[in-house]
């Protein structure tokens, strides 16, 4: 019997309503499959636990939070209550930062059943993998002056190392679906850092003479999501770039609310996160009505990443399968309430 540890932190808003939806889910999965258990702790660190303790976690949360094999985290935030920069520094961004969790990996699918949001009705299904640790997204830079002239220095920083490990995360994600990786790229502006970028990407695609590469710039890669989504497998990306993309990948699929994504880490030394790409949804929250699939599918990353692929492609399928079949909520135009498309899975796992 395999046991996976996993500590859940549901958080703020809908993050509260979604993440027993998921739990319920795993919880059929392992009923179903055998061989595999959960256990799930419970954390209450969010924006509620901020007003009562002055923290968004305490002293000793990284050290909890390190005992498990993964963390899956529901929506953290409620500006309402607690500025954001406290709740995400204070939570999310530090668990990815102590947790080095380099990579993130925000798959795009259109599902059948779901109106396209783009007037290109092609089904697509790409995976982004986003270099989540330096590169744009640096501290490294200030502010001079230069005759009167304020000026505003942001320095990128690449390391070789951990621009690797993106794309071979990327690699060997194509070598299991389409097999083709393309590199967002922009060499002709950015002259320093993204040309390492593409000798690396050449150097890494090497290794993996089956797969095909294409490299586009980011500019003209952003319009290609839009009217080729159907001919990208793989896209690898820096952090900024990873960033833009993947919020392009989320908007293109018919709802934030069914996006998901994970955080690796891959040294194997602290825990992977998972979590729905949207936030807390304040606006729709309490009410029975958010989608439950961006944390289903969620967990389905949580399965996939913790070595249960094919367990995971089981619920990835049942999922399409209930929304193909109709079970969507308002966010889709659908009429049905969130644990009435949960109950829809958690039957359908059964059969
Ligand atoms: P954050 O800043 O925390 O990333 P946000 O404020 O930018 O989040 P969300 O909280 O993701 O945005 O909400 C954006 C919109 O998407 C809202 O209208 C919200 O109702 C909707 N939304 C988010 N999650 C879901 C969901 N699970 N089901 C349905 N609608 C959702
Ligand atoms: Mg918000």
């Amino acid at each position: 019997m395999k046991t996976l540890k996993i500590a859940t932190i549901p958080g703020d808003g809908v993050g509260k309503e979604i993440m027993p939806e998921a739990v319920r889910v795993l919880e059929k999965v392992a009923e179903v499959h055998g061989g595999l258990k959960f256990e799930f702790t419970e954390f209450p660190y969010s924006c509620d636990y901020y007003l009562e303790h002055g923290v968004m976690m305490p002293d000793d949360g990284l050290d909890r939070l390190s005992q498990f094999d993964s963390i899956f985290l529901g929506a953290v935030g409620d500006a309402s209550k607690v500025p954001d920069h406290i709740s995400l520094w204070g939570l999310l961004l530090k668990i990815r930062k102590e947790f080095q969790q380099e990579i993130n990996i925000r798959p795009a699918k259109l599902f059948k059943g779901i109106e396209p949001k783009l007037s290109n009705r092609n089904p697509f299904d790409m995976v982004i993998v986003r270099e989540n640790s330096e590169g744009e997204y640096s501290s490294i830079g200030g502010r001079i002056f230069h005759d009167d002239n304020e000026i505003a220095i942001q320095n990128n920083v690449f390391s070789k190392r951990a621009t690797k490990q993106a794309m071979n995360i990327a690699f060997d994600l194509a070598s299991k679906r389409k097999g083709l990786v393309t590199s967002a790229t922009k060499s002709n502006g950015i002259f320093h850092a993204m040309p390492f970028w593409d000798e690396i990407f050449k150097e890494v695609s090497g290794q993996y003479p089956d797969i095909k590469t294409e490299s586009k710039h980011i500019d003209a890669l952003a319009a290609y999501f839009v009217t080729h989504p159907q001919d990208l497998d793989v896209v690898v990306a820096s952090n900024l770039f990873g960033d833009i993309l993947s919020d392009l990948g989320a908007a293109i699929m018919g709802s934030i609310g069914i996006a998901p994504s994970a955080n690796l880490n891959l040294n194997g030394k602290y825990p992977s996160m998972f979590e729905p790409v949207h936030g807390s949804a304040p606006d729709i929250a309490g009410q029975g009505i958010a989608n439950p699939i961006g944390q289903i599918w969620t967990a389905k990353m949580l399965l996939e990443f913790n070595g249960e692929e094919e367990i995971a492609e089981h619920l990835l399928k049942v999922i399409e399968d209930v929304t193909a079949d109709g079970y969507q909520t308002g966010d889709l135009g659908g009429k049905y309430k969130m644990t009435e498309v949960t109950d829809e899975i958690i039957k359908r796992l059964g059969k």
